[in-house]
């Protein structure tokens, strides 16, 4: 890198943003955080500190707000954007689909019109496997059909479509879409991690919960999926190996036009005792488990062909599914909730 770079991290005080913020900050690149807090809390922001030595600037505000957004824009030089703002639980995308679709795409919209007026050409934007519907088959790759189930994974892939549409329009944007699987795991440190509100919906912090004992088991959602113990199967990826990633999307980005997508996942699929498994013995804990009927919505297997991001990005995921399982749970023993 010739001078210090400034990446702009929307949604950086979040569970992959605070990931990547380290990564850049220790890579040398000048690290700039908006931020609502929506989801997230400012001791991220001490966190990442702490870890890098480095404290990233902050601005607290909603990336929906153009006069905002417009200031931080005004005040740093901005050279890329890694957009991570935005909501993303899907139950509660189908109870408040306007609240997801007004905050994920304004976001997206104001963002785009704040950087054409700065004349930023960068953008790495997180998207999701969830674009991929019910796959028909598996491993996907990124040129298979895309659909979706529910409010949530439309605004993922309506936000691609304004993207691509936005690179097709101007011809020096850059546009970077990576569809993200199972994220899991956390900082060596454990100092930063994800923290769900309430109930955890996702496996491994539910796991992390019953684990803890502030649950009494975990509900395996169904046992009769055509997989190979009938539970159901998906690529989970350490938060780290998906953290590298984007900073390879971000050096891909310097030297090409246009639109480009990208798959990170490990390419293996596990399924749901598999992950209880590889848990407990990990962690030398037992997790208590029940099987009850499918959770609806939920597909039988996901799970990604990586090979794209390998040869164009040189990227691979490098962390065990031990180190995902090991991680996660020195985060969940070293937080309060
Ligand atoms: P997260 O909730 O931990 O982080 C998102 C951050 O964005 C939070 O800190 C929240 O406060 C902030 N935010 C939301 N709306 C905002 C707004 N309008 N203005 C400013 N800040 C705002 O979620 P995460 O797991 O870190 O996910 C980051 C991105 O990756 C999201 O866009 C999510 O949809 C996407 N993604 C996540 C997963 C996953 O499993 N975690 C999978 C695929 C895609
Ligand atoms: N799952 C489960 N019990 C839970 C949470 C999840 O059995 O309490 C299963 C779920 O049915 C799926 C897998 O674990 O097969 C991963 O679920 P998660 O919500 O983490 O990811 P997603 O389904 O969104 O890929």
């Amino acid at each position: 890198m010739p001078e210090k770079e400034t990446v702009l991290l929307t949604g950086g005080a979040g569970y992959i943003g605070s990931h990547i913020a380290v990564d850049l900050i220790d890579s040398g690149y000048n690290v700039v955080i908006a931020d609502n807090f929506d989801n997230s809390s400012p001791e991220v922001i001490d966190r990442i500190e702490e870890i890098t030595g480095v404290r990233p600037i902050l601005y607290e505000i909603d990336v929906t707000n153009e006069e905002d957004l417009r200031q931080l824009f005004k005040e740093n030089q901005i050279d890329s954007v890694i957009h991570l703002a935005g909501l993303k639980a899907v139950g509660e995308s189908v109870e408040l689909p306007l609240k997801y679709y007004s905050n994920n795409l304004n976001a997206t919209l104001n963002l785009l019109k704040i950087m054409e007026e700065f004349g930023v050409n960068k953008i790495v934007f997180s998207s999701s496997a969830t674009v991929y519907g019910v796959p028909e088959t598996v491993p996907l790759t990124e040129d298979m059909p895309t659909s979706c189930t529910n409010p949530y994974g439309w605004t993922k892939l309506m936000g691609e479509q304004i993207l691509t549409d936005a690179a097709k329009a101007n011809e020096d944007l850059s546009v970077i879409l990576l569809r993200y699987f199972n994220p899991v795991g956390a900082h060596k440190s454990g100092l930063i991690g994800e923290k769900p509100n309430g109930i955890p919906n996702n496996l491994m912090p539910y796991i992390c919960d019953v684990a803890k004992g502030k649950r009494d088991h975990l509900s395996v959602f169904g046992n009769d999926y055509p997989t190979k113990d009938g539970t159901g199967v998906r690529d989970y990826i350490h938060i780290l190996d998906l953290s590298s990633g984007h900073l390879k999307a971000l050096e891909y980005a310097q030297d090409q036009k246009g639109v480009s997508v990208f798959n990170l996942g490990t390419g293996t699929g596990y399924s749901v005792l598999d992950i209880v498994n590889a848990f407990e013995k990990a962690n030398n804990i037992k997790i208590p488990y029940e099987f009850t009927p499918r959770r609806e919505g939920d597909v039988a297997e996901c799970y990604a062909d990586p090979k794209k991001a390998l040869e164009i990005l040189d990227w691979q995921a490098v962390h065990s599914l031990e180190e995902m399982c090991q991680d996660s749970w020195n985060w969940t023993q070293k937080t309060n909730s």
